[in-house]
């Protein structure tokens, strides 16, 4: 194993490395740095998310580059900008002892008067976004005709958020010269077709092999229905009192709403997804970094590549649309050297994304419980007892206080001061856990269950079998209703001449007022839809769901104890005003009190 002097690096960079507690190179950046400082090849370098990307392409380029011109030399892409942030933070720490070189981040959403101000200073290195970029080419405050190296990193996720033409048009903007410089975890086709349309003869490494995940996160998935998914998810973070975590989701929505609820539930928890402002995003994830937050709800687009070292799982609440972009999310823990665990929370019909998940990261899934409320106060226990084991106790400031509080205590043994302290604390786990249901009985044969789902309101519709109706029809009769971008639809019964389906209880109203202001008809006979009990009658089927997604789960009751819920999901209709009162009422005291979540006054 070389040194990063024996890679070619000057001793300023070396020093800064050395600050920053990198003592030895990754195996990426041993390969890519000797590479990129001998050789103007295009470069393809696919490496396992964690492994020292940033690095491995930014330390040659600090070698080569001219610390005395200021134009810019390199220009580094990234799909979000929170990586960009980080990318381009990152790059001010390697360049510590390089006093010449300027880094410059734009990106969207902050201002484009400083970011031009910081340009026209002198930037021998951009890093950012793609549309900024690209504004910024228009406004001609980038100037990229002397670029001597494009990176692109996490390349196919600029593609899948659509920047195409904004890649298109900094490749024009940069000369046929530079050397071009494509980093990615995972190696789907797009990513190969950039390499042929914008790359000469790349120079293909990889370290470790393509796809896989990383070697120090092991894979745990638990059986939920829509039932129990949301209280499986706060039993696996009462189960881990130090939990520092991604919650990853599908959508935004249900991103903010699984976000809303643990926030609600008194957890340290917040959202962080492409409907909240630039400044917010830059808080939420600000206290991330600072562990103020301990969990952070977050799409996948959102949280892309970003890095925070020491998380302790990744949590898919829902698993990615692409299963590639699992790799995305699991490599956020793992890593420099830390083990983390990435867990799936799957019912019965997604379970069969996991075994090609498992031929991707060469890795099989452990099938996990769900802890019982006994198995979770046994672990908050016993990490209240290692927290007293392990208390500094400033003596000079509560010896005063001692004298009366041995005094009042003075009747109590040791064996019933303990008792009283530790339940001072535990009562409240104790009393939310009381009567805990197994979860996993629950979950058994979930896909199918007959029970009534509470979150969905029952339809009565006037034509059925002898219609010609099926439920695939039903499905298309209701998706032409335009009820909803994402309204999930429930069991569906078909019967002789009448039928009954289930959508989300949100869109109750909508459903009626769409079918009743559409007068649809079915082959002629007009249609009518009415709300029914919420009865069943057996033998029905699950439906389907609208072709772009669907409502997204999310159980998300406030519950006083796991046995009795004391309010209905709310209605999504103003999310954020209601968040930022939630946010306010839930905001200041840092960290948890007992159980991993904030002290919450009931
Ligand atoms: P990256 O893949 O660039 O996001 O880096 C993942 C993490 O590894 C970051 O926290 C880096 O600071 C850290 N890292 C990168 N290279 C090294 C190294 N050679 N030694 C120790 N840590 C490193």
């Amino acid at each position: 194993m070389s040194t990063f002097l024996e890679l070619g690096l000057k001793e300023p960079i070396n020093k800064a490395l050395t600050d920053l507690g990198y003592e030895k190179p990754t195996v990426i950046q041993e390969k890519a740095i000797p590479q990129i400082i001998s050789s103007t090849d295009d470069l393809k370098a696919f490496a396992q998310t964690g492994t020292g990307k940033t690095a491995a392409f930014s330390l040659p380029i600090l070698e080569l580059i001219d610390e005395t011109n200021s134009n810019v030399q390199a220009i580094i892409l990234s799909p979000t900008r929170e990586l960009a942030v980080q990318i381009g933070n990152n790059i001010k720490d390697f360049c510590k002892y390089l006093k010449g070189v300027k880094v410059t981040t734009v990106y969207g959403g902050s201002s484009m008067e400083d970011q031009i101000r910081s340009l026209k200073r002198g930037s021998q290195i951009v890093v950012g976004t793609p549309g900024r970029t690209v504004d910024l080419i228009n406004r001609r405050a980038l100037k990229l005709g002397n670029v001597q190296w494009l990176v692109l990193d996490e390349a196919d996720e600029m593609l899948n958020m659509g920047f195409k033409d904004e890649l298109d048009k900094v490749l024009e903007a940069t000369p046929e010269t530079k050397q071009t410089l494509l980093f990615s975890a995972t190696f789907p086709r797009e990513v190969e077709a950039i390499a042929r349309n914008y790359m000469t003869k790349p120079v293909e490494i990889t370290s470790g092999e393509k796809n896989q995940g990383s070697d120090n996160v092991s894979h745990e998935y638990y059986d939920v229905t829509e039932r129990t998914r949301y209280p499986a998810l706060k039993r696996i973070a009462d189960l881990n009192p130090n939990i520092y975590a991604i919650i990853f989701c599908r959508t935004r929505r249900e991103t903010q709403e699984v976000a809303d609820n643990l926030i609600k539930d008194g957890y340290n928890a917040d959202a962080l997804h492409g409907d909240l402002s630039q400044a917010q995003r830059d808080s939420v994830m600000g206290k991330f970094r600072k562990k103020t937050i301990q969990i952070l709800v977050a799409t996948d687009v959102a949280a892309r590549g970003l890095d925070v070292t020491e998380l302790t799982h990744v949590i898919n609440h829902k698993l990615p649309d692409q299963i590639e972009n699992y790799n995305h999310r699991s490599g956020r823990t793992g890593r420099a050297g830390n083990k983390g665990i990435s867990i799936v929370l799957v019912n019965g019909k997604e379970k069969g994304k996991l075994r090609p998940i498992e031929r991707i990261i060469k890795k099989k899934f452990i099938e996990t419980k769900v802890p019982s409320g006994k198995e979770i106060c046994q672990n908050q226990l016993m990490h209240l007892i290692d927290k007293v084991q392990n208390i500094t106790v400033n003596e000079s400031q509560i010896n005063e206080f001692l004298p009366s509080i041995y005094e009042k205590l003075a009747d109590l043994d040791r064996e019933e001061l303990i008792k009283k302290f530790v339940s001072l604390e535990f009562n409240t786990m104790l009393a939310y856990y009381e009567n805990a249901k197994d979860l996993n009985d629950l979950s058994k044969g979930n896909s199918r269950s007959r029970s009534v789902d509470e979150n969905m309101t029952r339809f009565f519709i006037n034509i059925g079998r002898k219609d010609s109706l099926n439920p695939a029809k039903l499905i298309g009769l209701i998706n032409d209703q335009n009820i909803g971008d994402k309204i999930e639809i429930g069991a569906i019964d078909i019967l002789d001449t009448f039928s009954f389906f289930e959508i989300d209880k949100n869109y109750e109203n909508d459903t009626l007022e769409a079918f009743s202001s559409n007068q649809p008809d079915f082959d002629g006979r007009s249609v009518n839809v009415e709300i029914t009990k919420k009865e069943r009658s057996g033998g029905g089927r699950r439906g389907g769901r609208k072709p772009f997604g669907k409502k997204d789960g999310g159980f998300g009751r406030r519950r006083n104890s796991e046995g009795s819920s004391d309010s209905r999901r709310s209605n999504n209709g103003d999310r954020r005003d209601r968040r930022s009162s939630e946010r306010s009422s839930s905001s200041g005291d840092r960290k948890s009190g007992g159980f991993g979540r904030k002290r919450r006054e009931r």
